[in-house]
């Protein structure tokens, strides 16, 4: 991986003294600007008028008290998070995660990393995350309306179809977001589709929503393996987690042709070389929202749940990290790379270390950085967007169509990109190159905002 530019070093420093305790932060700042010394160096321009350090500071959080009741009548508080990062491109634009790790730190990395995947789409969306550190695990129905009623109670101040407008991700799925939808609806008593994403289908969503960020992920990770003369056909994939990325990117691998042997929880993951059973995986953890170690009792013989250990020890072509942040380490890269990993797509939000990073592209491993390759869940909100604008659906094959073109675009800017600037087949660096400057040439438009 790239050192830092001597220029580039105070930024990095600042930010890490300004955001103390924050090393998810640090470490998706440290990445960009890892890439950005050969665009300094070729157009100084973008290091005038603070504008890097700009990028790096968000334009506004917002951090609030999340009162609710239980099912035993006893009151809950939760912290709700909402960080507004950057506007230059469009409204702002990134999932709402519920999980107890959430804190200010992980959703300013993860609004940040938002920031450049929203302008590697081409789209007009700027970026924001928010969430809360709620653990929806365990709890009743009743108990998850309550608790997205009185989330809503205070963000929906904050948002607006020309201002921000949240989605799902970790621990949001179409559940919450009908629950806040609804919300939204009765306290402003406007229906305003355009506030949320991800919507069900009944009130305003989009065909292909649901699907997107798996679908999205395999479509890049097939781009990535046209590129050397091959494809999904006939190779063994595993896949982390079980949630919404990591179902639809099963789907789509085996539509492909691909096999995938592995997904996990947080539990523990099960292998399956019969490959994974997607309706059965479907039922037990969308339906019955049950753990990973159902699927191997009730898929049976030959299925085996392993409690401790890694998924990246089950040997694989292509390997799909699609739960969560730094879940796959340099250990599990050497691993991958030992048992003959030619490709790695990430589903999820920078699952690898940085030091997977570095060991993979050592290695010459196809390597797809998260916002590239799971860029195409916000192209399908944008979409959604559009739709809710129009006041128009559109069929799934139309959408589906339209996320396709969309990554194979992000694929070949990115592609190009690298070429551009020295180092081809480096798809984090095109990666962070191609979003970066298009962030900072609205800004430098912008004026000093
Ligand atoms: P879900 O909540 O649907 O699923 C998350 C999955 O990851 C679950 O199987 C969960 O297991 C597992 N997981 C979560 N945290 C951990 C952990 N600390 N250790 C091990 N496993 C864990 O979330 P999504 O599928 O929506 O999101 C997955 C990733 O993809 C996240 O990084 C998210 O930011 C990213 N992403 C999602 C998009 C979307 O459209 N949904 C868009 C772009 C990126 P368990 O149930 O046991 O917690």
């Amino acid at each position: 991986m790239n050192k830092i530019d001597d220029k580039l070093q105070p930024i990095l420093a600042e930010v890490v003294s300004r955001n103390a305790g924050e090393p998810e932060f640090h470490q998706a700042v440290q990445e960009v600007l890892e890439s950005l010394g050969r665009v300094v160096a070729k157009h100084p321009h973008y290091l005038e008028a603070a504008l890097i350090e700009r990028i790096c500071e968000p334009e506004r959080q917002i951090i609030f008290r999340i009162p609710w009741v239980d099912d035993a009548g006893n009151v809950q508080i939760n912290r709700g998070f909402r960080v507004q990062f950057n506007s230059a491109l469009g409204p702002y634009k990134g999932g709402l995660r519920f999980h107890p790790s959430v804190n200010v730190g992980i959703i300013k990395f993860l609004g940040f990393e938002q920031t450049f995947k929203n302008a590697l789409t081409g789209m007009p969306i700027g970026g924001g995350k928010g969430g809360s550190d709620f653990d929806p695990k365990g709890r009743s129905d009743a108990e998850i309306m309550r608790f997205c009623q009185s989330l809503m109670t205070e963000l929906h101040r904050h948002l607006g179809e020309y201002t921000d407008v949240p989605a799902g991700d970790i621990g949001v799925g179409g559940r919450e977001i009908g629950y806040m939808f609804g919300q939204y609806k009765r306290l402003t008593n406007r229906y305003e589709a355009g506030i949320l994403t991800g919507k069900g289908l009944s009130y305003g969503g989009s065909q292909a929503r649901t699907e997107a960020t798996g679908y999205g992920n395999t479509y890049f990770v097939q781009a990535m393996l046209e590129t050397k003369g091959t494809s999904f056909d006939g190779k063994r994939v595993v896949v982390s987690g079980s949630g919404n990325v990591a179902i639809y990117s099963i789907e789509k691998v085996q539509e492909f042709g691909g096999k995938v042997v592995a997904c996990s929880d947080s539990s523990g993951y099960v292998i399956d070389e019969n490959g994974i059973d997607l309706a059965l995986l479907q039922e037990i953890k969308e339906v019955r929202r049950e753990r990973i170690s159902e699927y191997a009792l009730r898929r049976g013989e030959g299925v085996q749940f392993i409690a401790n250990g890694s998924i990246w020890d089950v040997p694989c072509d292509v390997a799909m990290p699609s739960a969560t942040q730094n879940e796959l380490s340099g250990k599990d890269a050497h691993t991958l790379i030992k048992n003959g990993v030619i490709a790695v797509g990430e589903g999820a939000n920078m699952p690898s270390t940085p030091e997977a990073v570095r060991i993979f592209q050592d290695a010459g491993v196809l390597f797809a950085p998260g916002k590239a390759a799971n860029a195409g869940g916000v192209a399908t909100s944008a979409l959604e967007m559009q739709q809710n604008a129009s006041r128009d659906s559109w069929s799934f094959d139309q959408t589906e169509t339209r996320l396709a073109a969309i990554m194979r675009g992000i694929h070949d800017r990115c592609y190009e990109t690298a070429d551009e600037y020295g180092a081809p087949g480096d798809y984090v660096l095109g990666a962070n190159v191609a979003g970066f400057v298009r962030v900072a040439e609205a800004m430098r438009a912008l004026g000093v905002v």
